[in-house]
């Protein structure tokens, strides 16, 4: 690789719909079943290997602060990209998802890369929000889509990946 780049990316959604789990996967490799919500702003680094170019990642998790709204424009402030996550098996989730990209699409930087997962994708006997449900509204709104599952490890690289190829190398 010949250059490296880094990005602030922030983790949004829901609480319990396994932000945490899917940055500890990332960059620890690990899943634990019974993920502590931590205290105050979670902040770790991890790079990623595109088109000939590392793509570093700064990223907030959110932590335990979903609850408290007004909190959320310090994450996000300066951000190039997002990752809003929903949980497969809770429609509610699905809904609280899509009002993190409004809010994005309004209030943050202009260019934001923002991916949509749909996590918890193991739980498939469980799902209540439709494969399609997901990609139609990620297509509609410009986003990356794609189920993971911090558990399985499944699309965990992927959508890191796919947010670092779509941002702005120059
Ligand atoms: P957060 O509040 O959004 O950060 O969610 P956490 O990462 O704390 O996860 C909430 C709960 O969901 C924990 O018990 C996790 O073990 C569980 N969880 C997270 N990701 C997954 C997943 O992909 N599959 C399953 N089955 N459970 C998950
Ligand atoms: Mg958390």
């Amino acid at each position: 690789p010949s250059q490296m780049f880094q990005f602030k990316l922030v983790l949004l959604g829901e609480a319990a719909v396994g932000k945490s789990s899917l940055v500890l996967r990332f960059v620890k490799g690990h899943y634990y079943e019974h993920q502590e919500s931590t205290i105050g702003a979670a902040f770790l680094t991890q790079s990623v290997t595109v088109d000939n170019a590392i793509v570093k990642f700064e990223i907030w998790d959110t932590a335990g602060q979903e609850r408290y709204h007004s909190l959320a424009p310090m994450y996000y402030r300066g951000a190039q990209a997002s990752i809003i996550v929903y949980d497969i098996t809770n429609p509610e989730s699905f809904e609280r998802a899509k009002t993190w990209v409004r809010e994005l699409q309004r209030q943050a930087s202009p260019n934001i890369v923002i991916a949509l997962a749909g996590n918890k994708a193991d739980l498939e006997n469980q799902r209540k929000v439709e494969y399609e449900e997901g990609a139609k509204y990620a297509d509609e709104n410009g986003l990356i889509f794609l189920e993971t599952s911090a558990k399985s490890s499944q699309n965990v690289t992927d959508v890191f990946s796919e947010v670092a190829r779509k941002l702005p190398k120059s």
